[in-house]
């Protein structure tokens, strides 16, 4: 059995407005292993990027984390100091944006921006960092002769290929993926999800992944978890869910999303918005929008239960 990495435990975080606690995650709890990968799927507004920055702290106000445990390889990160915290962050776990020209900076060239991140990690001196910094640019397929390149002169797949050799510079032990391939063209999609795979085989890390694209799931994960309205209401190794989801809004999520394999089935839209969060639906938060939904679903809120392969939510599976 691979050790256990990342442990989530009841994890609350909310929003303060004038109309109340937007309540963002609401008791989330999953594990992740060392070099597993996992896909977090759902509408926006569900709570996935909300929960995956809260891993490192990164929630600033009006948001606060409320409730919970965030353990991550032994340590409650919620409990460490701040020079613990700075280590962290762009060491062991480290984040790779959607829009990569938006995160990099655009008056510096890309080869300083990955040897400023070995510097301030990293116990060497500027040389070996260059060094270091090239073998990253070699390893994400760019070439150390772009070292004194600036990000205008690079295409958005290059610089999402920069903020990959960032992300891994340290070797980090987990690489939080939001949207990275979203905007891009599909060989770019493909080429870049390559490299991803690759780059998993050969570092030993675990990888996080926020998507609403299904084929980056499929196509990468291992396992799977489906969030609607600040919880986990599925979770399942990635072809259990795909192949057999059980809740009703999994269900929903993969009938609107079209294949070119299997069964020719009509795409289906879900009906209906995803829920107010300051005042949430009573019982299952889904059951405005179910059309499975019973009495009890209005009155009690289901347990993430496990049900065979499945992790699962909802009345009708219980
Ligand atoms: Fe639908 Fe009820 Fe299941 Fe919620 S608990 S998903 S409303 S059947």
């Amino acid at each position: 059995m691979k050790d256990r990495l990342l442990e989530i435990e009841d994890l609350k975080i909310e929003y303060m407005t004038k109309k109340g606690a937007v309540k963002a995650v609401d008791g989330v709890s999953f594990n992740l292993s060392n070099n597993e990968t996992m896909g977090l799927i759902g509408e926006s507004g569900c709570g996935k990027s909300t929960m995956v920055f809260s891993f490192m702290r990164f929630v600033m106000p009006p948001g606060r984390i409320v409730g919970g445990r965030i353990i991550f390889d032994g340590r409650n990160i919620l409990e460490i100091d701040e020079e613990a915290l700075r280590n962290l962050r762009g060491k062991e776990m480290t984040i790779v944006l959607q829009g990569a020209q938006n995160a990099l900076n655009p008056v510096l060239k890309i080869g300083s921006q990955i040897m400023e991140v070995i510097l301030v990690h990293e116990n060497i001196d500027k040389e070996n960092a260059r060094e270091r910094a090239e073998e990253q640019l070699e390893l994400v397929g760019i070439g150390k002769k772009r070292m004194n390149s600036y990000p205008h002169e690079l295409s958005g797949g290059m610089k999402q290929r920069v903020m990959i050799a960032i992300a891994t510079a340290c070797n980090p032990k987990l690489i939080i993926m939001d949207e990275p391939v979203t905007g891009l063209d599909v060989i770019v999609q493909r080429q870049l999800l390559t490299l991803i795979k690759n780059l998993r085989e050969t570092m030993n890390v675990a990888i996080i992944f926020i998507t609403h694209d299904l084929s980056v799931v499929t196509e990468t994960c291992d396992k799977v978890a489906v969030m609607y309205a600040g919880k986990i209401v599925e979770e399942a190794d990635m072809i259990t869910l795909y192949q057999h989801p059980l809740h009703p809004y999994s269900q929903a999520l993969i009938h609107s999303y079209p294949s070119i394999r299997g069964r020719k089935i009509s795409l289906q839209s879900i009906p209906g918005a995803p829920p107010n969060l300051i005042e949430p639906p009573s019982g299952c938060r889904y059951h405005p929008r179910c059309d499975h939904s019973m009495d009890i679903c209005k009155a009690e809120e289901p347990d993430l239960k496990t049900h065979g392969m499945h992790r699962v939510a909802c009345h009708l599976v219980s």
